[in-house]
């Protein structure tokens, strides 16, 4: 880059290389191995190719690529691979596997529009921020020949969908990465291969069609990402961000018919979209994308009528961010203002205006046996009033993922395997970090240990049992962390829960109890590596965690006319209450029965990791190149950080060093048996194993024979599939 003329090498005594890194590095010293090239890392964090000129045997002299000449400590310089390997598409290739190296390839291949790479059994990919030539119906039938070897989406996919067919195990396709990475895309180009196989007619072209759907309902405009795959923004958005996509789709694209019925304005007259300043994306149309919406609603057959009950719907949510209430004493108690907003959301909603005047107004408690009737403060009416737009939009939400299922179930032909693609929110790290991201981040640890579970110990352990001469290689475990909070009863989750409950329990109070109790765990409190500690703020978080929607207001909408919002009643009804436990619970009350946000939450992503550890998965990790979503700018530090953080680098030494092939006695002596040329004295699967290995002059360091399997590196067994194919 410009700054590197700018740049002297870190001081001689640097002992800049972490333990984390060194674990991977190739620690030996550059001078034993008498390379020409090294890497220098510079004082700006970034490596640069130099030239040995001389060497003491502890100091060397290099020049840099701009003639400069520098004399460094030999600890300071990495080993540097030829140059014959420049651009591997497995990182498992790499003579040196180290930081820089490993930097360097993926960036050379970037530089190509080469932005898939293979990590041993993950696929790496690089956001390019603009269109390249890699995708459509060519390169779909190239890799379903099989004439296209290099990495890609359409590979993973091809590979998935093989091995659901030869194992009879449901699949899925892993993609993580951090916000803007790249997995909502590589999700759609994975969707893509799918729907080519099937022919444009089958199911998987439908499931393909319902995307405008989703990411109109599930996705908005945030700093990181032009469409990023949200939740929980109805009634709060930032400075520059946006709601969710339909809301401006509606408000630009409905017809004049419809904007008449649901009383629609433009998006600027909305107080809940106008609070971020930010009504459009750059190169987006957003009438545009609506007829795309309805076009796609009309293809998972969601009747004209009931496509109008959810534009009524949001027509509602957005009236109810218009709806202002005035101070009528002097203990701060409100009554709704009769405005426009009000006759609209009474109207949409179907509901007679005085009950919501009095649900938005009032609370209903019971104490002891009296029903009482509260009178609300200002700020909690405009809870109150958020929590029921917020409501019914996850409703509608959830209501539209079960018409399209149903509509994509009815019908076909169903085989009972399935390959499941994963696209959820990456993990986030920003300057103030809330509930959200908690959440958000706590479910991504949950999926790292996945990932950690099946490539580092399942594989390790499988090695152990087997009794094979294996050392042990270590890997960042995230169980610590997880402890952190699901731990019973001093984690995250749980003394959340319990604070959110205490009536005199605040997010300040909040803080300290985390203080008090987690202080030991040594993922609490920047213990750990800087660059992986999130700081949160836990302003706000008691609110978030309590589902404040009342049963008031839920009675509301049963009370209804129209079926949507009835239908919401009762599904907010099955979701909000704890599964009855007998008759105690029943004179609780409505509110102690209800389940926090985050438990919640933690149900759905059991449920979740559940489903996934019942497949066989394929990983995809996506890595954002840099945080300007701009085309061709490579910064080494951010992609490093994220390559550190999922663990990319320890993946590749293992499979490195690893047996990924593995194949039992009896099925390898099965399948090759018959091509052995002489007679082997015993007939038991072991002798005929071995025997075929030394026939084919298996090299010993390429195998190794375990108690009921034998283990092979990458591409061993290859020759032996081959003689194997040419004699049958
Ligand atoms: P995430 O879901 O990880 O938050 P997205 O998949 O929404 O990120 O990607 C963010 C943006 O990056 C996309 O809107 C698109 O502009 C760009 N992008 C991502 N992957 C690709 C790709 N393979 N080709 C071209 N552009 C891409
Ligand atoms: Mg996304």
């Amino acid at each position: 880059g410009d700054e590197d003329s700018e740049s002297v090498p870190l001081p001689l005594s640097s002992n800049s290389t972490s333990t984390r890194e060194s674990r991977w590095c190739d620690t030996t010293p550059y001078a034993s191995k008498k390379k020409v090239q090294c890497w220098l890392q510079l004082s700006n964090g970034n490596w640069e190719l130099v030239k040995i000129i001389r060497s003491s045997g502890t100091e060397s002299v290099v020049s840099l690529p701009d003639g400069k000449v520098l004399k460094v400590h030999d600890e300071s310089l990495v080993s540097a691979n030829p140059d014959i390997l420049d651009g591997v598409d497995d990182l498992m290739q790499l003579s040196y596997l180290n930081e820089p190296s490993v930097l360097y390839n993926l960036q050379y291949r970037y530089n190509q529009n080469m932005i898939y790479t293979k990590a041993g059994p993950v696929l790496v990919a690089i956001n390019p921020f603009k269109k390249v030539p890699l995708y459509g119906n060519d390169y779909i039938e190239a890799y379903k020949r099989k004439r296209i070897e290099s990495p890609h989406v359409y590979a993973i996919t091809d590979t998935a969908i093989r091995e659901m067919i030869r194992d009879e195990v449901n699949q899925s396709i892993i993609i993580s990465g951090e916000s803007g990475a790249g997995k909502t895309e590589t999700a759609k180009i994975a969707m893509q291969y799918l729907a080519a196989l099937g022919g444009g007619s089958g199911i998987e072209y439908e499931i393909l069609k319902t995307n405008p759907i989703l990411e109109a309902f599930g996705n908005g405009k945030t700093l990181r990402n032009d469409n990023s795959s949200r939740f929980s923004r109805v009634v709060q958005c930032n400075e520059g961000e946006r709601s969710y996509h339909i809301f401006y789709q509606l408000c630009a694209g409905a017809p004049p018919s419809l904007r008449e019925k649901l009383n629609l304005r433009s998006a600027e007259e909305y107080k809940y979209l106008r609070q971020s300043n930010c009504y459009s994306i750059v190169g987006v149309n957003d009438a545009e994308e609506f007829r795309i919406v309805v076009e796609a609603l009309d293809v998972v057959h969601i009747s004209k009528e009931d496509q109008e009950s959810v534009f009524a719907m949001l027509a509602a949510v957005l009236w109810l961010g218009n709806v202002s209430f005035t101070v009528i004493d002097n203990e701060n108690h409100v009554q709704a203002v009769e405005d426009e907003g009000l006759f609209s959301v009474a109207k949409l909603i179907g509901c007679d205006i005085e009950d919501l005047k009095f649900t938005l107004t009032t609370r209903k408690m019971k104490v002891g046996n009296d029903n009482i009737v509260q009178k609300l403060k200002l700020s909690q009416a405009i809870d109150a009033r958020d929590a029921l737009a917020k409501s019914i939009y996850s409703c509608l939400f959830d209501w539209i993922v079960e018409q399209i299922n149903k509509s994509l179930a009815v019908g076909k032909r169903r085989t009972g395997r399935s390959i499941s693609i994963l696209d959820i929110y990456g993990f986030e790290s920003f300057n103030r970090n809330s509930f959200e991201q908690f959440c958000i981040n706590y479910a991504n640890e949950r999926l790292q240990q996945h990932f950690n579970r099946h490539l580092f110990k399942l594989e390790q352990e499988e090695y152990i049992q087997d009794g094979i001469d294996w050392a042990k290689v270590e890997f960042e475990d995230n169980q610590d962390c997880l402890n952190l909070f699901e731990k019973k009863p001093l984690g995250l989750l749980s003394l959340l829960d319990e604070e959110s409950t205490f009536p005199n329990g605040t997010d300040l109070t909040f803080a300290n109890k985390l203080k008090q109790h987690l202080n030991s765990n040594s993922c609490f409190k920047g213990e750990r590596d800087k660059a992986f500690t999130v700081i949160y703020d836990t302003t706000g978080f008691l609110e978030k965690n309590r589902d404040l929607l009342h049963l008031d207001s839920i009675q509301l909408l049963s009370s209804s006319t129209c079926h949507l919002p009835q239908k919401f009643a009762t599904q907010m009804l099955t979701q909000t209450e704890k599964p009855a436990v007998g008759p105690l619970h029943k004179s609780g009350g409505a509110d102690s029965q209800k389940l926090s946000v985050a438990t919640k939450f933690k149900g759905q992503l059991f449920q979740l990791m559940q489903r996934l550890e019942s497949t066989t998965p394929h990983f995809i990790r996506c890595i954002k190149p840099n945080n300007l979503q701009s085309p061709g700018l490579y910064e080494q530090g951010l992609v490093l950080q994220q390559l550190r953080c999922c663990g990319v680098l320890e993946v590749v030494r293992i499979s490195r060093s690893g047996f990924p092939t593995r194949m039992s006695h009896q099925k390898f002596a099965r399948r090759y048996g018959f091509l052995l040329l002489e007679n082997v004295a015993s007939q038991d699967p072991l002798s005929v194993s071995v025997a075929i290995l030394h026939q084919f002059n298996i090299l010993p360091e390429m195998y190794q024979v375990g108690y009921t399997k034998l283990f092979f590196r990458t591409g061993q067994v290859g020759v032996l599939e081959d003689t194997r194919n040419r004699t049958l």
